[in-house]
């Protein structure tokens, strides 16, 4: 009796559906980085990893990177034309204040990211520029500084908001720009010992280590909602982020992945002055 009609199914359904995960080769990846503190860039294995993943990635056209460092509402934007360096940090010797860091403007790219918010959110455009969260890593990576940057502050510290936000910015990977959500897996500074401040090479302390084994393992099954109430259940805290904005930048590059729940790739762990250095990258 059936007279279904089992003729002309839709055709290349999966081809289309697949086309946007590497469209001409050009989708970047977006990542979460630990950023360390300026001395960082003295760290042979720590710049040497960094430097690898530089090397691994396609080049980007463009960086768009959110550092824990500049929490600003509503949504801003810095630097376009020349962008200068914040040496948002004290008690380092002179040479850390010394670094430049001479990278293109992206005044298109602000253009773009202003055009992708909701008319509702306004986008204050600043001349600020970029904090050590944002210039130590990328020194790193990308040392010419010959690739656009714009740095773009933390509007929320609500692990949704910054999803939602990531989710938001996703197309512009297709355009082959680098997301880049910038903080640190464990950040308990008031709690770090003597050991630590004098040795960047110290085991790390309890609290560190268990939040970087949940995080690892919750980011392992793709559980951002997991991740996402962190403050509640991941165990560590309040020490590991006492305030939780290095922690932050990760929604937003959790959001800006093609499928959240799609485990990111874990690319750098270990422990620099007892806090965790896991840096993540999604596709
Ligand atoms: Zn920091």
């Amino acid at each position: 009796m059936s007279s279904a009609p089992d003729h002309a199914p839709a055709p290349a359904t999966d081809a289309a559906s697949k086309s946007d995960e590497s469209r001409d080769g050009r989708t970047m990846p977006a990542l979460f980085i630990s950023h360390g503190a300026p001395p960082l860039v003295e760290d042979e294995r720590w710049t040497a990893e960094l430097a690898e993943l530089g090397r691994e990635l396609p080049r980007p056209t463009q960086i768009l990177i959110v550092s824990a460092h500049w929490e600003a509402a509503p949504l801003m934007v810095g630097a376009t034309e020349t962008v200068p360096l914040v040496y948002d940090f004290g008690g380092f010797p002179q040479r850390f204040y010394d670094a430049t860091y001479p990278a293109p403007g992206a005044p298109g790219l602000a253009d773009l990211v202003q055009a992708m918010m909701p008319d509702t959110q306004q986008v204050v455009r600043t001349d600020r520029g970029l904090d050590y969260g944002a210039y130590v890593p990328l020194s790193v990576m990308y040392p010419d500084a010959d690739i656009p940057v714009l740095q773009m502050s933390l509007p929320t510290l609500e692990p949704d908001r910054l999803l939602d936000l990531g989710r938001r910015l996703r197309p512009l990977r297709d355009e082959g720009v680098l997301i880049v959500g910038s903080g640190f897996t464990t950040h308990g500074l008031p709690f770090l010992s003597r050991e630590h401040w004098r040795s960047t090479d110290a085991p790390p302390p309890g609290w560190s280590a268990e939040f970087d084994a949940w995080a690892q393992e919750a980011l392992h099954d793709g559980d951002v909602e997991s991740l996402a109430a962190f403050r509640d259940r991941a165990p560590g805290m309040p020490y590991a982020h006492p305030t939780v904005e290095h922690f932050a930048p990760l929604f937003v590059t959790l959001g800006a992945s093609s499928d959240p729940e799609t485990p990111p790739e874990q690319l750098i762990d270990g422990f620099w002055m007892g806090l965790a250095k896991r840096s993540v990258r999604v596709t």
